[in-house]
């Protein structure tokens, strides 16, 4: 019971049951689906809400130690980040893609697991952009995160770009910044032409993201929620798997039987 709503949890045989008789299946993922890679989540019990919440974009621009406290601990998160690998969740939905069961995953993470786990980047969405790529705020000069991070392991503290000297930032986004709109376009596509949305680790209190399950079922799709804890969608969605990504995927392409997800 939730909310004075009662909530249908199901087993895995009826998600693959619904997942085989899908043509068109688009993943809508969360930072839950890294946990078992070892990143953790915002909302989740052991997330970093409370203690680490980013800075305003209005902060970062117009105050050097915001950003200098950023990159501070850029310099010593990214080479974590950056050696994390995928988990069992990411490496099924790469086999439901190599499968021709995946039309795409559409993301609100920014760690890049899922081009990692093989994913074709051109099908992943990252709705809140990507930690892998910097950019300059007046021009848009981009530079990889590996470049940046060199500088600072050099002892740059508040690195600017060196086109043009303006402020650099990661392609993430920022509280109180609207999401980029060819992201969001394709994300809203994607919703309106699939017909099974599999949502995986996600708590659906981010918008725009927690509205593309709606745009998907306006047009038809069916929707299955797979997370650890209740989510507001819980007792509008078809099913509701509350379990562990990693897990719940694996034995979902073992049941589809479309090969090992690992590659
Ligand atoms: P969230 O932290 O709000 O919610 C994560 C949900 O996943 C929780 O409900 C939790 O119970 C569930 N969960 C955790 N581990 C799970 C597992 N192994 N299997 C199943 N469920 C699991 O995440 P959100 O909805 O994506 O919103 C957080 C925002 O923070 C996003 O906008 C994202 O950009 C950003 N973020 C990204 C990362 C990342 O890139 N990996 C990590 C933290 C935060």
């Amino acid at each position: 019971m939730q909310n004075g709503v009662v909530v249908k949890l199901t087993d895995q045989e009826e998600l693959i049951e619904l997942a085989a008789n899908a043509g068109r299946i688009v993943a809508l993922t969360g930072a839950g689906i890294s946990t078992e890679s070892g990143i953790p989540d915002y909302r989740g019990p052991n997330g970093v809400w409370a203690t680490q919440k980013p800075p305003t974009l209005g902060d970062y621009e117009s105050n050097e130690e915001a950003r200098i406290n950023f990159w501070r601990f850029r310099r010593e998160s990214y080479p974590i980040m950056l050696a994390r690998q995928p988990n069992k969740g990411h490496l099924a939905l790469a086999a439901l893609e190599r499968a021709g069961k995946l039309l795409g995953v559409i993301t609100q993470n920014i760690d890049g697991l899922h081009q990692k786990a093989g994913n074709d980047p051109g099908r992943v969405v990252e709705l809140h952009g990507t930690t892998h790529e910097i950019r300059c705020i007046p021009n848009g000069h981009r530079f990889s995160g590996i470049d940046i991070q060199a500088r600072l392991e050099a002892g740059e503290v508040d690195p600017h770009c060196v086109i043009c000297g303006g402020v650099l930032r990661s392609a993430t986004i920022l509280f109180g910044e609207p999401l980029p709109k060819p992201a969001l376009d394709h994300a809203v596509a994607m919703s309106q032409i699939t017909d099974f949305m599999l949502i995986v680790g996600t708590s659906l209190v981010v918008n725009p993201a927690a509205q593309l399950p709606i745009v998907a079922q306006r047009n038809g799709a069916k929707l299955a929620i797979v997370n650890r804890e209740p989510t507001p969608l819980d007792d509008k969605v078809d099913l509701v798997v509350r379990g562990d990504a990693g897990s719940t995927l694996s034995a979902l392409v073992d049941g589809l039987a479309i090969g090992n997800p690992v590659p």
